[in-house]
């Protein structure tokens, strides 16, 4: 299958409401792990990694890209490096990480079931 089709097909099983609730309602707190960001903490996450994007076409990559950015804490940032979100949920589910619960309960929120298990 074409890369193309691929990532907006990957695109399209995450559930928008979740980010779009995010952007208005959450402004200051990680969209991870839910802490309070500051200057010294925040940073800008791609939910589908940037290295995914960088060889699409432009139209492709700001048709994702507007809503593939999130608020996040560092830790959670450099955490999930460049996984996806299906290999972040995966890695998550045996983190030591304090936060698991509450980043396992975003991720299962964000990523819809899979209708072909
Ligand atoms: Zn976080």
């Amino acid at each position: 299958m074409e890369i193309k089709t691929q990532l907006l097909n990957r695109f399209g099983t995450y559930n928008y409401s979740v980010i779009i609730d995010h952007k208005l309602h959450s402004q200051n707190n990680c969209f991870y792990c839910n802490c309070d960001l500051n200057d010294s903490n925040r940073t800008k996450d791609h939910l589908v990694p940037a290295s995914m994007l960088r060889s699409q076409p432009e139209p492709i990559r700001n048709i994702i890209g507007h809503y593939n950015n999130v608020k996040s804490c560092n830790c959670c940032n450099v955490e999930k490096r460049d996984m996806t979100l299906e290999e972040y949920r995966t890695y998550m589910s045996k983190s030591p990480n304090p936060n698991r619960n509450q980043i396992m309960k975003k991720l299962n929120e964000l990523i819809r079931p899979d209708p072909n298990l």
